[in-house]
């Protein structure tokens, strides 16, 4: 059992980051596997070497630990574009120049994850992509491609047991999603967490639950890709110890800032439930 905890470095670690890490590391030790750190820093215009040094730090202050070497995606662009590429081989992939007010402007309905692109650079061809494009999957023709898709096993508390993919969905609710992001040519969270997981063998994910339905996504991008898709569990929001859903302006409070008023790491995890 090998399963990984993924922060992006954009921003400091907070109260709902420690839950998290600790339901990582519990899961781990409970089925007697590891864990690792994965440092998810493919946002090159948000993510900073101070918050990725500060990642370590808070977690290392936590009483977590991981084996090194720790995998920052940054060091890995060219790993992501072969896949990029191997999908664009396939007539999977088409470049995209709308803005987000021109994709609001066509009529695009809210999905899931955001408006549901409305299709409208869909017949371009690669070989017309301009610098500075996003890479858009062609939903459709990879549903073709990819065949039946396969149930996923979930293990959290809020969708327990054998979860369908639903091609409906996939079409009406995510749409065309970005692979590669416009300007920076960075690749998107989807290709570069699924990649990774892959790569890593990871074979349990715990995430918080506002992935729940990124997974669709991932399970069909394993699919296309031959990746074996691992076990979900996905956690609920971080609580306080009665259980009650912790406040946004809490739970997003810095666990520096409560280091720094003299908190130890046994009442921060005292603070949601954990210790
Ligand atoms: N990097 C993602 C985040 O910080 C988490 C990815 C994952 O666990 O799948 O939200």
């Amino acid at each position: 059992m090998l399963t990984r905890f993924a922060p992006s470095p954009t921003g400091p670690l907070h109260l709902g980051h420690a839950y998290s890490a600790v339901m990582v590391w519990t899961l781990a030790a409970d089925l007697g596997g590891a864990a690792l750190l994965r440092i998810e820093d493919t946002d090159s215009t948000r993510c900073r070497p101070e918050y990725e040094a500060a990642i370590y730090d808070d977690l290392h202050w936590l009483g977590l630990h991981w084996p090194d070497p720790v995998r920052r995606q940054s060091d890995h662009r060219a790993e992501y574009d072969a896949t990029l590429d191997a999908l664009a081989g396939r007539g999977l992939l088409y470049p995209c120049s709308c803005s987000r007010s021109a994709i609001k402007a066509a009529g695009a309905k809210p999905g899931w994850d955001g408006l549901v692109y409305p299709g409208t650079c869909r017949a371009r061809p690669m070989t017309e992509a301009r610098p500075g494009d996003a890479l858009r999957l062609n939903m459709a023709r990879a549903l073709q491609q990819a065949g039946p898709l396969p149930e996923f096993t979930e293990t959290g508390p809020l969708f327990s047991g054998k979860i369908a993919v639903q091609n409906s969905d996939l079409i009406s609710q995510i749409g065309d999603p970005v692979l590669r992001r416009k300007q920076t040519g960075d690749p998107a969270y989807h290709l570069a967490c699924c990649h990774d997981d892959a790569l890593q063998g990871i074979t349990h994910v715990v995430r918080g639950a506002d992935l729940w339905r990124a997974t669709f996504l991932h399970v069909l991008l394993q699919a296309l890709m031959g990746w074996q898709t691992p076990i979900y569990h996905h956690h609920d929001l971080v609580r306080d110890e009665a259980g009650q859903r912790l406040a946004k302006i809490v739970k997003s409070r810095a666990i520096a800032a409560y280091r720094a008023e003299g908190f130890g790491p046994k009442d921060l995890l005292g603070l949601i439930g954990l210790a």
